[in-house]
Protein backbone atom coordinates (compact mmCIF):
# COMPACT_ATOMS: atom_id res chain seq x y z
CA UNK A 1 0.00 0.00 0.00
CA UNK A 2 1.43 3.50 -0.92
CA UNK A 3 -1.26 6.34 0.57
CA UNK A 4 -0.13 9.88 -0.32
CA UNK A 5 -2.03 12.64 1.21
CA UNK A 6 -2.23 16.40 -0.52
CA UNK A 7 -2.54 18.64 2.17
CA UNK A 8 -1.12 18.59 5.75
CA UNK A 9 -3.71 20.55 7.74
CA UNK A 10 -5.56 18.64 10.61
CA UNK A 11 -7.84 16.15 7.95
CA UNK A 12 -4.57 14.81 5.98
CA UNK A 13 -2.67 14.37 9.47
CA UNK A 14 -5.54 12.99 11.34
CA UNK A 15 -5.63 10.23 8.63
CA UNK A 16 -2.09 9.77 8.49
CA UNK A 17 -1.44 9.01 11.91
CA UNK A 18 -4.88 7.02 12.03
CA UNK A 19 -3.56 4.89 9.14
CA UNK A 20 0.04 4.53 10.75
CA UNK A 21 -1.84 2.80 13.99
CA UNK A 22 -3.33 0.48 12.42
CA UNK A 23 -0.60 -0.61 9.62
CA UNK A 24 2.93 -0.27 10.88
CA UNK A 25 4.61 -0.90 7.02
CA UNK A 26 2.05 0.88 5.25
CA UNK A 27 4.25 3.46 3.60
CA UNK A 28 2.39 7.00 3.78
CA UNK A 29 3.54 10.19 1.79
CA UNK A 30 2.36 13.61 2.49
CA UNK A 31 2.17 16.38 0.04
CA UNK A 32 1.97 19.90 1.15
CA UNK A 33 2.46 23.31 0.06
CA UNK A 34 2.00 25.81 2.79
CA UNK A 35 4.20 24.37 5.50
CA UNK A 36 6.82 21.97 5.70
CA UNK A 37 5.26 21.03 9.14
CA UNK A 38 1.29 20.20 10.45
CA UNK A 39 0.65 23.42 12.31
CA UNK A 40 -2.79 24.24 13.87
CA UNK A 41 -4.25 26.98 11.79
CA UNK A 42 -7.00 27.42 14.69
CA UNK A 43 -4.32 29.88 16.35
CA UNK A 44 -2.98 31.59 13.78
CA UNK A 45 -3.83 34.57 15.40
CA UNK A 46 -2.20 34.51 18.40
CA UNK A 47 0.76 34.62 16.84
CA UNK A 48 -0.13 38.29 15.87
CA UNK A 49 -1.47 38.94 19.28
CA UNK A 50 2.12 37.71 20.56
CA UNK A 51 1.02 34.82 22.73
CA UNK A 52 2.78 32.14 20.81
CA UNK A 53 5.60 31.70 18.65
CA UNK A 54 5.52 30.17 14.99
CA UNK A 55 6.93 26.98 16.48
CA UNK A 56 4.65 26.78 18.68
CA UNK A 57 1.88 25.89 16.62
CA UNK A 58 3.03 22.77 15.74
CA UNK A 59 1.83 19.67 17.64
CA UNK A 60 4.52 17.50 16.71
CA UNK A 61 8.38 17.87 17.19
CA UNK A 62 10.13 17.97 13.30
CA UNK A 63 11.75 14.30 13.81
CA UNK A 64 8.03 13.18 14.80
CA UNK A 65 7.33 12.54 11.64
CA UNK A 66 10.58 10.38 10.24
CA UNK A 67 10.45 8.26 13.62
CA UNK A 68 6.77 7.43 12.49
CA UNK A 69 7.46 6.85 8.80
CA UNK A 70 6.00 9.55 7.44
CA UNK A 71 7.50 11.03 4.00
CA UNK A 72 7.08 15.46 4.11
CA UNK A 73 7.49 16.29 0.46
CA UNK A 74 6.96 20.23 0.34
CA UNK A 75 5.63 20.48 -3.13
CA UNK A 76 2.19 21.71 -4.91
CA UNK A 77 0.50 18.24 -6.12
CA UNK A 78 -0.22 20.37 -9.88
CA UNK A 79 -2.02 17.14 -11.52
CA UNK A 80 -3.89 13.74 -10.79
CA UNK A 81 -3.84 10.85 -12.98
CA UNK A 82 -6.33 8.79 -12.04
CA UNK A 83 -6.22 5.92 -14.60
CA UNK A 84 -2.41 5.34 -13.84
CA UNK A 85 -2.59 6.44 -10.52
CA UNK A 86 -0.14 9.43 -10.68
CA UNK A 87 0.53 12.52 -8.49
CA UNK A 88 2.62 15.47 -10.35
CA UNK A 89 4.61 17.51 -8.29
CA UNK A 90 5.51 21.12 -8.92
CA UNK A 91 9.00 20.12 -7.87
CA UNK A 92 10.21 16.52 -8.22
CA UNK A 93 9.21 13.18 -9.79
CA UNK A 94 5.83 12.27 -10.01
CA UNK A 95 4.51 9.78 -6.89
CA UNK A 96 2.52 6.76 -7.70
CA UNK A 97 -0.34 5.43 -5.19
CA UNK A 98 -2.44 2.91 -4.42
CA UNK A 99 -4.76 5.13 -2.41
CA UNK A 100 -4.78 9.03 -2.41
CA UNK A 101 -6.92 11.13 0.01
CA UNK A 102 -7.26 14.97 -1.20
CA UNK A 103 -7.32 16.86 2.33
CA UNK A 104 -7.09 20.32 0.54
CA UNK A 105 -8.77 22.33 2.84
CA UNK A 106 -10.53 25.83 1.93
CA UNK A 107 -9.69 28.92 0.14
CA UNK A 108 -10.70 32.58 1.27
CA UNK A 109 -13.77 33.28 -0.60
CA UNK A 110 -14.01 36.70 -2.23
CA UNK A 111 -16.18 38.65 -4.41
CA UNK A 112 -14.78 40.53 -7.52
CA UNK A 113 -14.39 44.10 -5.70
CA UNK A 114 -13.09 46.69 -7.74
CA UNK A 115 -9.68 46.86 -5.66
CA UNK A 116 -9.45 43.53 -3.89
CA UNK A 117 -6.12 43.52 -5.56
CA UNK A 118 -4.73 46.53 -3.89
CA UNK A 119 -1.83 46.35 -1.50
CA UNK A 120 -3.59 45.92 1.90
CA UNK A 121 -6.35 44.37 1.33
CA UNK A 122 -6.39 40.56 1.81
CA UNK A 123 -8.21 37.36 3.59
CA UNK A 124 -6.72 35.17 6.71
CA UNK A 125 -6.39 31.68 6.25
CA UNK A 126 -2.36 30.67 5.07
CA UNK A 127 0.48 31.20 6.90
CA UNK A 128 1.57 33.69 4.32
CA UNK A 129 -1.69 35.62 4.81
CA UNK A 130 -0.43 35.92 8.78
CA UNK A 131 2.72 37.38 7.71
CA UNK A 132 1.44 39.61 4.94
CA UNK A 133 -0.95 40.99 7.46
CA UNK A 134 2.38 41.63 9.99
CA UNK A 135 3.68 43.16 7.20
CA UNK A 136 0.98 45.36 6.13
CA UNK A 137 -0.17 46.30 9.04
CA UNK A 138 2.86 47.74 10.67
CA UNK A 139 2.06 51.51 11.42
CA UNK A 140 -1.10 51.34 9.80
CA UNK A 141 -3.60 53.61 12.02
CA UNK A 142 -6.97 52.45 10.38
CA UNK A 143 -8.31 49.43 8.98
CA UNK A 144 -11.75 47.81 8.01
CA UNK A 145 -12.76 44.81 8.54
CA UNK A 146 -15.43 43.07 5.67
CA UNK A 147 -17.67 40.29 6.91
CA UNK A 148 -19.42 39.72 10.61
CA UNK A 149 -18.37 36.04 11.18
CA UNK A 150 -16.03 34.39 13.29
CA UNK A 151 -12.47 35.63 11.36
CA UNK A 152 -14.06 39.20 10.81
CA UNK A 153 -14.31 39.27 14.93
CA UNK A 154 -10.61 37.70 14.93
CA UNK A 155 -9.29 40.04 12.59
CA UNK A 156 -11.18 42.92 15.04
CA UNK A 157 -9.18 41.32 17.53
CA UNK A 158 -5.71 41.18 16.02
CA UNK A 159 -5.94 44.67 14.80
CA UNK A 160 -7.70 46.17 18.25
CA UNK A 161 -4.45 44.77 20.22
CA UNK A 162 -1.72 46.76 17.82
CA UNK A 163 -3.87 49.89 18.54
CA UNK A 164 -5.31 50.09 15.10
CA UNK A 165 -8.64 51.55 14.70
CA UNK A 166 -11.28 48.83 13.26
CA UNK A 167 -14.59 49.37 11.54
CA UNK A 168 -16.55 45.96 10.70
CA UNK A 169 -18.80 46.45 7.81
CA UNK A 170 -21.60 43.77 8.44
CA UNK A 171 -24.09 42.35 5.66
CA UNK A 172 -26.77 41.47 8.33
CA UNK A 173 -29.23 43.62 10.72
CA UNK A 174 -26.70 41.85 13.65
CA UNK A 175 -23.57 40.32 13.92
CA UNK A 176 -23.29 37.10 12.20
CA UNK A 177 -26.96 37.24 11.25
CA UNK A 178 -26.80 34.10 9.27
CA UNK A 179 -26.10 31.94 12.83
CA UNK A 180 -27.12 33.64 15.72
CA UNK A 181 -30.43 34.71 17.35
CA UNK A 182 -30.82 38.04 17.68
CA UNK A 183 -29.82 38.09 21.67
CA UNK A 184 -26.63 36.66 21.61
CA UNK A 185 -25.49 38.93 18.35
CA UNK A 186 -26.71 41.41 21.18
CA UNK A 187 -24.02 40.23 23.83
CA UNK A 188 -21.20 40.08 21.07
CA UNK A 189 -22.00 43.26 19.73
CA UNK A 190 -21.25 44.56 23.17
CA UNK A 191 -18.01 42.86 23.19
CA UNK A 192 -17.16 45.08 19.86
CA UNK A 193 -18.28 48.04 21.41
CA UNK A 194 -16.42 47.69 24.66
CA UNK A 195 -13.34 47.13 22.52
CA UNK A 196 -14.22 50.45 20.50
CA UNK A 197 -14.44 48.09 17.26
CA UNK A 198 -16.99 50.54 15.12
CA UNK A 199 -19.57 48.35 13.77
CA UNK A 200 -21.46 48.98 10.55
CA UNK A 201 -25.05 46.53 10.00
CA UNK A 202 -26.25 46.57 6.69
CA UNK A 203 -23.21 47.88 5.48
CA UNK A 204 -21.29 46.00 2.41
CA UNK A 205 -18.39 47.01 0.57
CA UNK A 206 -18.98 48.31 -2.40
CA UNK A 207 -15.52 49.23 -4.08
CA UNK A 208 -11.91 49.39 -2.58
CA UNK A 209 -9.82 52.51 -3.55
CA UNK A 210 -6.35 53.32 -4.30
CA UNK A 211 -3.76 56.24 -3.47
CA UNK A 212 -1.49 57.23 -5.43
CA UNK A 213 1.32 54.11 -4.92
CA UNK A 214 -1.75 51.53 -5.62
CA UNK A 215 -2.27 51.48 -1.85
CA UNK A 216 -5.55 51.25 0.17
CA UNK A 217 -6.27 54.70 1.25
CA UNK A 218 -10.48 54.26 1.82
CA UNK A 219 -13.44 51.88 1.40
CA UNK A 220 -16.75 52.40 -0.11
CA UNK A 221 -19.52 51.23 0.99
CA UNK A 222 -22.88 50.61 -0.47
CA UNK A 223 -24.58 53.06 1.27
CA UNK A 224 -22.28 55.36 -0.43
CA UNK A 225 -19.91 56.10 2.43
CA UNK A 226 -16.38 56.67 2.20
CA UNK A 227 -13.92 55.21 5.23
CA UNK A 228 -10.41 55.74 5.30
CA UNK A 229 -8.04 53.10 6.11
CA UNK A 230 -5.02 51.83 5.70
CA UNK A 231 -5.60 48.67 5.41
CA UNK A 232 -8.65 46.02 4.44
CA UNK A 233 -9.59 42.53 5.71
CA UNK A 234 -12.10 40.21 3.74
CA UNK A 235 -13.30 38.01 6.15
CA UNK A 236 -16.23 37.00 3.80
CA UNK A 237 -16.05 32.92 3.97
CA UNK A 238 -14.39 30.64 2.60
CA UNK A 239 -14.43 27.75 -0.02
CA UNK A 240 -13.50 24.24 -0.45
CA UNK A 241 -10.09 23.92 -2.53
CA UNK A 242 -11.42 21.82 -5.13
CA UNK A 243 -9.25 23.48 -8.28
CA UNK A 244 -6.67 20.61 -8.50
CA UNK A 245 -9.66 17.78 -8.07
CA UNK A 246 -11.75 19.73 -10.46
CA UNK A 247 -8.97 19.92 -12.69
CA UNK A 248 -7.97 16.59 -12.84
CA UNK A 249 -11.73 15.11 -14.16
CA UNK A 250 -13.19 14.55 -10.25
CA UNK A 251 -17.08 15.10 -9.59
CA UNK A 252 -17.02 18.35 -7.90
CA UNK A 253 -20.15 20.56 -7.19
CA UNK A 254 -18.80 23.59 -4.73
CA UNK A 255 -16.69 20.70 -3.02
CA UNK A 256 -15.19 17.54 -3.89
CA UNK A 257 -18.36 15.09 -3.83
CA UNK A 258 -17.61 12.19 -1.65
CA UNK A 259 -19.94 9.75 -0.70
CA UNK A 260 -19.96 8.37 2.74
CA UNK A 261 -17.15 6.49 2.86
CA UNK A 262 -15.59 10.05 1.57
CA UNK A 263 -14.78 8.29 -1.42
CA UNK A 264 -15.00 10.32 -4.48
CA UNK A 265 -16.02 9.51 -8.32
CA UNK A 266 -12.33 7.61 -8.98
CA UNK A 267 -11.44 4.55 -7.99
CA UNK A 268 -8.63 4.81 -4.63
CA UNK A 269 -9.65 8.21 -4.40
CA UNK A 270 -11.33 9.89 -1.21
CA UNK A 271 -11.23 13.64 -0.24
CA UNK A 272 -11.96 14.56 3.46
CA UNK A 273 -12.23 17.73 5.60
CA UNK A 274 -12.89 21.47 4.48
CA UNK A 275 -12.61 20.55 0.76
CA UNK A 276 -15.11 17.73 0.62
CA UNK A 277 -19.09 17.94 0.03
CA UNK A 278 -20.76 15.19 0.84
CA UNK A 279 -23.19 13.59 -1.78
CA UNK A 280 -25.80 12.96 0.24
CA UNK A 281 -25.90 14.23 4.37
CA UNK A 282 -27.88 12.68 6.82
CA UNK A 283 -30.82 14.73 8.59
CA UNK A 284 -29.16 17.38 10.78
CA UNK A 285 -25.95 17.46 8.82
CA UNK A 286 -24.63 20.01 6.46
CA UNK A 287 -22.54 19.03 3.09
CA UNK A 288 -19.56 20.69 3.77
CA UNK A 289 -18.65 21.23 6.84
CA UNK A 290 -15.43 23.26 7.68
CA UNK A 291 -14.47 22.97 11.59
CA UNK A 292 -11.51 21.67 12.98
CA UNK A 293 -12.66 18.40 14.94
CA UNK A 294 -14.80 17.56 11.73
CA UNK A 295 -11.73 17.73 9.61
CA UNK A 296 -9.97 15.49 12.21
CA UNK A 297 -12.43 13.02 12.47
CA UNK A 298 -13.57 12.93 8.49
CA UNK A 299 -9.20 12.18 8.46
CA UNK A 300 -9.69 9.76 10.96
CA UNK A 301 -12.99 8.06 9.55
CA UNK A 302 -11.15 7.64 5.97
CA UNK A 303 -8.25 6.00 7.33
CA UNK A 304 -10.29 2.78 8.40
CA UNK A 305 -11.76 2.74 5.11
CA UNK A 306 -8.85 2.74 3.45
CA UNK A 307 -6.87 0.44 6.13
CA UNK A 308 -9.13 -1.95 4.74
CA UNK A 309 -12.17 -1.63 6.95
CA UNK A 310 -15.18 0.17 5.41
CA UNK A 311 -16.50 3.01 7.57
CA UNK A 312 -19.09 5.46 7.47
CA UNK A 313 -18.78 8.86 8.89
CA UNK A 314 -20.87 9.97 10.89
CA UNK A 315 -20.32 13.17 12.61
CA UNK A 316 -22.71 12.88 15.43
CA UNK A 317 -24.54 16.36 16.92
CA UNK A 318 -22.85 19.40 15.40
CA UNK A 319 -20.97 21.72 18.10
CA UNK A 320 -18.98 24.51 17.88
CA UNK A 321 -17.03 26.84 19.74
CA UNK A 322 -15.36 30.25 19.22
CA UNK A 323 -14.00 33.51 21.27
CA UNK A 324 -14.97 37.06 20.76
CA UNK A 325 -12.38 39.05 22.51
CA UNK A 326 -13.15 37.78 26.03
CA UNK A 327 -16.62 36.00 25.40
CA UNK A 328 -16.78 32.80 24.69
CA UNK A 329 -19.33 30.74 22.56
CA UNK A 330 -20.18 27.01 22.57
CA UNK A 331 -23.16 25.56 20.50
CA UNK A 332 -24.32 22.52 20.36
CA UNK A 333 -27.18 21.12 18.33
CA UNK A 334 -29.11 22.66 16.15
CA UNK A 335 -30.19 26.59 17.48
CA UNK A 336 -31.15 27.92 13.82
CA UNK A 337 -31.97 32.10 14.08
CA UNK A 338 -35.77 31.21 13.40
CA UNK A 339 -37.32 28.61 15.55
CA UNK A 340 -38.60 26.05 13.39
CA UNK A 341 -41.83 25.18 13.72
CA UNK A 342 -42.66 22.59 16.57
CA UNK A 343 -39.76 23.94 19.03
CA UNK A 344 -39.73 26.17 21.98
CA UNK A 345 -36.84 28.22 22.74
CA UNK A 346 -36.02 29.04 26.37
CA UNK A 347 -33.27 31.71 26.53
CA UNK A 348 -31.81 32.97 29.85
CA UNK A 349 -29.59 36.13 30.42
CA UNK A 350 -27.85 37.74 33.16
CA UNK A 351 -28.43 41.63 33.93
CA UNK A 352 -24.69 41.91 33.09
CA UNK A 353 -24.71 41.31 29.65
CA UNK A 354 -22.00 38.71 29.40
CA UNK A 355 -23.56 35.92 29.95
CA UNK A 356 -26.70 33.42 27.95
CA UNK A 357 -27.99 30.43 27.92
CA UNK A 358 -30.27 29.29 24.92
CA UNK A 359 -31.71 25.76 25.39
CA UNK A 360 -34.45 24.70 22.06
CA UNK A 361 -36.61 21.70 22.34
CA UNK A 362 -39.14 19.96 20.93
CA UNK A 363 -42.75 19.60 22.77
CA UNK A 364 -44.26 17.18 20.77
CA UNK A 365 -41.16 14.75 21.10
CA UNK A 366 -40.96 14.29 25.20
CA UNK A 367 -39.48 17.77 25.67
CA UNK A 368 -36.49 16.71 23.77
CA UNK A 369 -33.64 19.41 23.70
CA UNK A 370 -32.78 20.04 20.27
CA UNK A 371 -29.97 22.57 20.72
CA UNK A 372 -27.90 25.03 23.39
CA UNK A 373 -25.68 28.01 22.54
CA UNK A 374 -23.95 29.28 25.64
CA UNK A 375 -22.27 32.39 25.76
CA UNK A 376 -19.72 33.49 28.79
CA UNK A 377 -20.51 30.37 30.20
CA UNK A 378 -18.12 26.97 29.54
CA UNK A 379 -20.44 23.51 28.79
CA UNK A 380 -18.83 20.31 29.09
CA UNK A 381 -18.84 18.47 25.59
CA UNK A 382 -19.35 15.02 26.76
CA UNK A 383 -22.41 15.90 28.62
CA UNK A 384 -24.12 17.91 25.93
CA UNK A 385 -23.06 15.12 23.40
CA UNK A 386 -25.24 12.81 25.23
CA UNK A 387 -28.19 14.51 26.10
CA UNK A 388 -28.55 15.33 22.33
CA UNK A 389 -27.80 11.92 21.00
CA UNK A 390 -30.44 10.89 23.76
CA UNK A 391 -32.70 13.38 23.04
CA UNK A 392 -33.28 14.65 26.75
CA UNK A 393 -36.27 15.98 27.91
CA UNK A 394 -35.09 19.64 28.77
CA UNK A 395 -36.70 20.20 32.24
CA UNK A 396 -33.75 16.93 32.75
CA UNK A 397 -31.55 19.53 31.52
CA UNK A 398 -32.07 22.40 33.29
CA UNK A 399 -32.99 20.48 36.65
CA UNK A 400 -29.41 18.57 35.88
CA UNK A 401 -27.11 22.10 34.19
CA UNK A 402 -24.34 22.00 37.05
CA UNK A 403 -23.49 18.35 35.68
CA UNK A 404 -22.46 20.40 32.09
CA UNK A 405 -20.69 23.21 33.86
CA UNK A 406 -17.17 23.19 33.06
CA UNK A 407 -16.79 25.61 36.15
CA UNK A 408 -18.46 24.40 38.95
CA UNK A 409 -17.47 27.07 41.56
CA UNK A 410 -18.44 29.95 39.38
CA UNK A 411 -21.39 28.31 37.71
CA UNK A 412 -23.37 27.80 40.54
CA UNK A 413 -23.33 31.71 40.87
CA UNK A 414 -25.94 31.05 38.11
CA UNK A 415 -27.93 27.96 38.18
CA UNK A 416 -30.22 29.04 40.86
CA UNK A 417 -30.97 31.82 38.35
CA UNK A 418 -31.52 29.77 35.62
CA UNK A 419 -34.02 27.35 36.93
CA UNK A 420 -36.10 30.28 38.24
CA UNK A 421 -36.11 31.90 34.79
CA UNK A 422 -36.89 28.54 33.32
CA UNK A 423 -39.60 27.91 35.95
CA UNK A 424 -41.42 31.57 35.10
CA UNK A 425 -41.69 31.10 30.87
CA UNK A 426 -42.75 27.19 31.49
CA UNK A 427 -44.58 26.73 34.57
CA UNK A 428 -46.32 23.60 33.82
CA UNK A 429 -43.01 21.89 33.25
CA UNK A 430 -41.30 23.48 36.27
CA UNK A 431 -38.18 21.76 37.76
CA UNK A 432 -36.16 21.41 41.03
CA UNK A 433 -32.76 22.02 40.72
CA UNK A 434 -30.36 19.14 40.83
CA UNK A 435 -33.34 16.73 40.52
CA UNK A 436 -33.56 14.55 37.42
CA UNK A 437 -37.20 14.78 35.76
CA UNK A 438 -36.50 13.23 32.34
CA UNK A 439 -38.43 9.77 33.59
CA UNK A 440 -41.97 11.66 34.01
CA UNK A 441 -42.05 13.54 30.27
CA UNK A 442 -40.72 10.57 28.41
CA UNK A 443 -43.12 8.98 25.66
C1 LIG B 1 -7.91 32.04 11.05
C2 LIG B 1 -8.73 30.78 11.18
C3 LIG B 1 -9.27 30.43 12.42
C4 LIG B 1 -10.03 29.27 12.52
N1 LIG B 1 -10.55 28.95 13.75
C5 LIG B 1 -11.28 27.84 13.88
C6 LIG B 1 -11.80 27.45 15.16
O1 LIG B 1 -11.63 28.16 16.16
N2 LIG B 1 -12.50 26.27 15.24
C7 LIG B 1 -12.72 25.49 14.15
O2 LIG B 1 -13.37 24.46 14.27
N3 LIG B 1 -12.23 25.83 12.94
C8 LIG B 1 -11.52 26.98 12.78
N4 LIG B 1 -11.03 27.31 11.55
C9 LIG B 1 -11.29 26.40 10.41
C10 LIG B 1 -10.28 25.25 10.45
O3 LIG B 1 -8.98 25.77 10.59
C11 LIG B 1 -10.40 24.42 9.17
O4 LIG B 1 -11.69 23.87 9.15
C12 LIG B 1 -9.37 23.31 9.12
O5 LIG B 1 -8.06 23.81 9.25
C13 LIG B 1 -9.47 22.54 7.80
O6 LIG B 1 -8.51 21.53 7.80
P1 LIG B 1 -8.12 20.74 6.47
O7 LIG B 1 -7.01 19.83 6.88
O8 LIG B 1 -9.33 20.16 5.86
O9 LIG B 1 -7.56 21.85 5.48
P2 LIG B 1 -6.40 22.92 5.64
O10 LIG B 1 -6.09 23.23 7.06
O11 LIG B 1 -6.77 24.06 4.76
O12 LIG B 1 -5.12 22.20 5.02
C14 LIG B 1 -5.02 21.94 3.65
C15 LIG B 1 -3.58 22.08 3.22
O13 LIG B 1 -3.45 21.54 1.91
C16 LIG B 1 -2.57 22.36 1.17
N5 LIG B 1 -2.85 22.17 -0.26
C17 LIG B 1 -3.99 22.46 -0.93
N6 LIG B 1 -3.88 22.15 -2.22
C18 LIG B 1 -2.64 21.63 -2.38
C19 LIG B 1 -1.93 21.12 -3.49
N7 LIG B 1 -2.47 21.08 -4.71
N8 LIG B 1 -0.67 20.67 -3.31
C20 LIG B 1 -0.10 20.71 -2.09
N9 LIG B 1 -0.73 21.18 -0.99
C21 LIG B 1 -1.99 21.64 -1.13
C22 LIG B 1 -2.93 23.77 1.65
O14 LIG B 1 -1.89 24.68 1.34
C23 LIG B 1 -3.10 23.52 3.14
O15 LIG B 1 -1.89 23.66 3.82
C24 LIG B 1 -10.27 28.46 11.41
C25 LIG B 1 -9.73 28.82 10.16
C26 LIG B 1 -8.99 29.96 10.05
C27 LIG B 1 -8.42 30.34 8.70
Amino acid sequence: MHLVIIGNGITGISCALALRQRQPAARITIVSDEATHHFARTALMYVYLGHLRLQDLKPHEDWFWAENQLELVHATATRLDTEQRHVYLSAGPPLSYTHLLLATGSVSRFYNWPGQDLAGVQGLYSLPDLERMARDTHGVRQAVVVGGGLIGVELAEMLHSRGIEVTMLIRDAHYWGSVLPPEEAALVQRQLAAHRIHTLYLTELAEILPDAQGRVRAVRTTAGGEISCQWVGLATGVTPNIGLARASGLETDRGILVDELLQTSAPGVYAAGDCAQHRQPTAGEVPIEQLWYTGRMQGQTVAHTIGGEPTPYRRGPWFNSAKFFDLEYQTYGQVPVRLPAGEQTFCWQHPNGRHLLRLNFRAADGLAVTGMNALGLRQRHEVWDEWLRRRAPVTEVVADLARANFAPEFFRRHEADIVAAFNRQFPQQAVVPGRRQWFSFRR
